[in-house]
C-alpha cells in the first residue's frame, strides 16, 4: 500500500511578511494593481516549491488569498452585498476589498467593512458572508481555476481547496433570510466551479467542511446529504476535509457521504481514526492529519509510525497536518533568537512537512531510510519529557496544594460591596477607563528605539513615566473618579505577561496571519509557569504616587493568556492555566499589598475559548471559572476586583459570569443599547456592572445625550447602584484628539446622572 503526503494550505503571508507590507503598500496608493498581484504571485510559487522540495506530494491552490478564502468563496459565488454597488458576478478587487475594510469617505461615500469574525475556535479571523432577501447570486470570477492555471503553468499539478457549500452556509448571516434558503442555488454554483476545475484538469478538490466537527441540526444534515449526492456528480473527485476536532457522532454519516476521500483531524481526536476504519469503505482515500496544524510541537514520529504501520499495511493513506498550516509560522530556520533548548521542540510550517516526508518515506521504504530524522526527534521527546526547563517541581508542588479556600473570597458579594464602598467613598455612577490610553507614534517610536538599543533603559522608563504622569493629570482634570495608569509600557496585554513570566518563549519571526495584513507572534507557553518577581507594582505604586484618586491595578487574566498563546501539548490546558492563575494571583496580592484598593484582572479571551461542541463547554467553563477565581481570591475583602470582558454575548454564559464572582465587570454594549443587560437582570446578577457607553472601536466622538440615554437604558435593567459608566474597551488604538472630548462627555453625562438622584 502506499502512502503519500499532503498539506491542506500554507502561510500565505509569507516567511517575512511580504504579503502584508505588499497589501498596505497598495491600500496607501504606493502601488498599483499589477503590482500587489506580481508579488503574490511570487509567494505562491514560492511556497509551491517550497513544498514540493519538502517533498509534499498533493499541494494545494487556491489556499492562497489576498485577504481571507472565505470572502474569496464569496465572490466567487457572487454573494455581495448590493451596498458595495456591484453587478452580481463582477466584482473587481476594489469591491473585494471594500468588502474587507470598508472604504475611508474622502469624496464619495463611505462604506462599512463586511462583520468579521474567528474562523471557528481560532484566531483566525473570516469575512462573514452576507445573503438578503431576494438577493441574486452568481458565478464571480473563478480565482480557484486562476490559481489551479498558474500553479500548473509552472510545473506544479496542485490539489483545489475550497472552503465546502454547507460550512459556507453555516456561516454566512442571513438578513431577513434563511441562508440555507439559497442552498440549491448555491449548490448549483459549486457544481460549475467544480465543473470548471475538472475541465482545466483538476483531478481532485480539497473541499473543506470542518462544520463537520460540530454540533450539526438536521438542517445541516440534509444540507451535507443533498451538497454531496450533486457535487460529487460534477467532475473532480472530492477530499471532504474535516479539521478542528472530531467527527464524534457525525462520524459514520461522513464516511458514508459519496464522496473519494476523507481527511480527518488525528491531532485533536486521535481516538476517531479506530471508528473511521471500521466504518470506511476501503473504496475511500483517507487523509490523515497526524501533523498538529493548530500548535507549534514537533510530532513525536515514532509514537506515529507504531500507530500508522498497521493502518499503511491495509490502505493507501495520504498523510497531512490536521488542519491547513495557515495557523503556525512559517519557518523555524529564521529564528535566531530563540533558546536552543526550546526551538529543538519546535516545529512551524516547512518543518511540519518535512515531517510527513520523513513519515511517509519510513512507511513506504522502512525506518532506515530516515534513521537520522527519526532519532532527531525522538531526541527531542525525550528531552521535552526531562528538561528541567519544563518541569519545575516548585510549580507542581503549588498546584497540588492550592485549597478551595483560595478560591473562595473571604465574605460574599453583599458584605465585600459594604466593605469596598468604604474603603473607595466614591459617587453614584462612578466613572472609569477600561485600561489602556492612546499608543502613540512617539510611544511605539521609542518602544522600537528601545528594542533596537537605541535608547537606553532609563531614558525609556522616564520616557514612559513622563506618559503615565500626563495621563494621570489628564484623568484628574477630566474628573474621572477611578483612574488607570495608562499601559503605555506593554506591547502587548498578552506579551507583557509572558515575558516576565518563566515558562514562557518568545520569536521574533513566528508571525501568524489574524486577518488581512494583520499578524501576531504569539508567546510559546512551553513549561511550568511562575512569576520570579512583580510584574506591574512598580507602575502602580507610581501612578498611584501622582493621585488621591485610586488608581486601577491591571491584568490580564489566565484564561485569556493561555487562549492566546501556543500551549503545552504534554499536559491538559487547564492545568496549563491553572499556573498561569497561581502566578497572577502573585501578582494581584502584591498589588494589595503595596496599597492598591482596586485591581482588574481582564479575561478578553475567555468566551472565545468555548469549544465547538455544546457538551464540551460546561467543563471548559468550570476550569476557566476557577482559574480567574483562584487568580483573584487572594485578596481582603476591601479589594476590589473589576474584570473586563469584550464582548456582548454573554446569554449563554451568565451563571459562569456570575460564578466568577468579581465585584465589578466592564462589558461591551454600546451597539446593542444595553439590551444585553436584560440577561445580568433576569439572572439577577448581584455585582456592579459597567456597561461599555461608547464605542471606542471607531473615531466617532459619542455626545453627553447619547450616553445619558444609554445610561437610562441600562437603568431599565439594573439599579443606579449598580452601574458603572466605562467605555467599551481599551482605548490604546485611538487617538488623544478623540479619547479626550469624547471621556470628557462621558464624564458629563455621568454628573448629569448624578444630579438626578
Ligand atoms: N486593559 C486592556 C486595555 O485597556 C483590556 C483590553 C482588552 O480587553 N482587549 O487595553
Ligand atoms: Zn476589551
Amino acid at each position: 500500500m502506499t502512502v503519500t503526503t499532503a498539506t491542506l494550505g500554507f502561510p500565505r503571508i509569507g516567511p517575512r511578511r511580504e504579503l502584508k507590507f505588499a497589501l498596505e503598500r497598495h491600500w496607501s496608493g504606493k502601488s498599483d494593481e499589477t503590482e500587489l498581484l506580481e508579488a503574490a504571485a511570487g509567494l505562491k510559487s514560492a511556497a509551491w516549491a517550497r513544498q514540493r522540495a519538502l517533498g509534499a506530494d498533493w499541494l494545494p491552490s487556491g489556499d492562497f488569498s489576498l485577504y481571507d478564502h472565505v470572502l474569496d468563496m464569496s465572490l466567487m459565488l457572487g454573494a455581495v452585498p448590493q451596498r458595495y454597488g456591484a453587478q452580481p458576478g463582477t466584482a473587481d478587487l476594489a469591491t473585494y476589498f471594500a468588502m474587507a475594510r470598508g472604504t475611508k469617505g474622502t469624496g464619495g461615500e463611505s462604506l462599512t467593512a463586511c462583520e468579521m469574525t474567528k474562523w471557528f475556535d481560532t484566531n483566525y479571523h473570516f469575512l462573514v458572508p452576507e445573503l438578503h432577501a431576494g438577493q441574486k447570486l452568481a458565478l464571480g470570477r473563478l480565482t480557484i481555476v486562476d490559481a489551479w492555471r498558474e500553479a500548473k503553468a509552472q510545473g506544479f499539478e496542485t490539489r483545489p481547496v475550497i472552503v465546502g457549500p454547507v460550512t459556507w452556509l453555516s456561516l454566512a448571516k442571513g438578513q431577513d433570510v434563511d441562508p440555507f434558503d439559497y442552498l440549491d442555488e448555491v449548490l448549483g454554483l459549486y457544481s460549475v466551479i467544480l465543473g470548471h476545475l475538472r475541465e482545466a484538469g483538476a483531478e481532485w478538490v480539497q473541499i473543506d467542511e470542518p462544520i463537520l466537527v460540530t454540533d450539526l441540526s438536521d438542517q445541516q444534515r440534509s444540507a451535507l446529504t443533498r451538497a454531496y449526492a450533486r457535487l460529487s456528480r460534477s467532475g473532480p473527485k472530492l477530499m471532504l476535509t474535516t479539521y478542528f476536532g472530531g467527527l464524534g457522532d457525525n462520524l459514520s454519516f461522513a464516511a458514508s457521504l459519496p464522496v473519494a476521500g476523507l481527511h480527518i483531524d488525528c491531532v485533536r481526536a486521535p481516538e476517531q481514526l479506530d471508528r473511521l476504519l471500521k466504518v470506511a469503505p476501503k473504496s475511500l482515500l483517507l487523509s490523515l492529519g497526524v501533523v498538529d496544524g493548530r500548535n507549534i510541537w514537533r510530532a513525536d514520529l515514532e509514537a506515529l509510525l507504531d500507530r500508522l504501520e498497521p493502518v499503511a499495511a491495509l490502505r493507501d493513506l495520504v498523510l497531512a497536518p490536521s488542519c491547513s498550516l495557515l495557523h503556525v509560522p512559517v519557518d523555524l530556520d529564521l529564528e535566531r533568537k530563540l533558546d536552543g533548548e526550546v526551538k529543538q521542540w519546535l516545529a512551524f510550517a516547512v518543518q511540519k512537512i518535512a515531517e510527513l516526508t520523513t513519515l511517509k518515506v519510513a512507511l513506504n521504504h522502512g525506518g532506515d531510510s530516515v534513521r537520522e530524522e527519526l532519532a532527531a526527534s525522538a531526541k527531542a521527546v525525550a528531552s521535552r519529557k526531562h528538561s528541567p526547563r519544563i518541569h519545575d517541581p516548585k510549580v507542581a508542588e503549588r498546584v497540588r496544594a492550592v485549597t478551595d479556600d483560595m478560591r473562595r473570597r473571604k465574605s460574599g458579594h453583599a458584605e465585600r460591596s459594604r466593605v469596598q464602598a468604604d474603603a473607595l467613598d466614591l459617587p453614584l455612577f462612578p466613572t472609569t477607563t477600561i485600561g489602556s490610553f492612546p499608543q502613540t507614534e512617539a510611544i511605539r517610536k521609542a518602544r522600537a528605539a528601545h528594542n533596537r538599543g537605541d535608547m537606553c533603559a532609563s531614558t525609556y522608563d522616564a520616557f514612559l513615566r513622563a506618559e503615565t504622569e500626563r495621563a494621570i493629570r489628564w484623568q484628574e482634570a477630566a474628573g474621572l473618579d477611578m483612574l488607570v495608569h495608562g499601559e503605555f509600557e506593554r506591547n502587548d496585554m498578552v506579551q507583557y505577561f509572558g515575558e516576565q513570566l518563566s515558562g514562557f518563549a518568545f520569536t521574533t519571526t513566528g508571525w501568524v496571519q489574524s486577518y488581512g495584513s494583520r499578524c501576531v507572534r504569539p508567546p510559546i507557553l512551553f513549561g511550568d509557569v511562575s512569576r520570579p518577581a512583580p510584574m506591574t507594582v512598580e507602575w502602580w505604586r507610581y501612578a498611584q504616587s501622582l493621585t488621591e484618586k485610586p488608581v486601577k491595578g491591571m491584568l490580564t487574566g489566565p484564561v485569556t493568556i493561555l487562549n492566546w498563546s501556543f500551549v503545552r501539548d504534554d499536559q491538559p490546558r487547564e492545568d496549563s492555566c491553572r499556573q498561569i492563575a497561581l502566578a497572577i494571583r502573585d501578582e494581584v496580592q502584591d498589588l494589595e499589598e503595596a496599597g492598591c484598593r482596586a485591581i482588574q484582572i481582564d479575561e478578553a479571551a475567555l468566551r472565545e475559548g468555548l469549544p465547538l461542541r455544546r457538551a464540551d463547554w460546561q467543563p471548559y467553563l468550570d476550569w476557566a471559572v476557577d482559574c480567574f477565581r483562584l487568580a483573584a481570591s487572594g485578596v481582603e475583602d476591601a479589594t476590589q476586583i473589576h474584570t473586563h470582558m469584550c464582548y456582548s454575548e454573554f446569554n449563554d454564559i451568565l451563571a459562569d459570569i456570575g460564578a466568577m464572582d468579581a465585584d465589578v465587570i466592564s462589558i461591551e454594549t454600546a451597539r446593542s443599547q444595553m439590551e444585553l443587560l436584560e440577561g445580568f437582570a433576569r439572572y439577577e446578577y448581584p455585582a456592579a456592572i459597567g456597561p461599555g457607553v461608547y464605542d471606542i472601536h471607531t473615531p466617532r466622538v459619542p455626545d453627553e445625550a447619547e450616553m445619558v440615554n444609554l445610561i437610562r437604558l441600562a437603568q431599565l435593567h439594573l439599579s443606579p447602584k449598580q452601574l458603572w459608566v466605562n467605555p467599551d474597551c481599551g482605548l490604546k488604538t485611538r487617538k488623544w484628539e478623540e479619547v479626550k472630548p469624547s471621556i470628557n462627555a462621558m464624564v458629563a453625562a455621568a454628573q448629569t446622572l448624578r444630579a438626578e438622584h
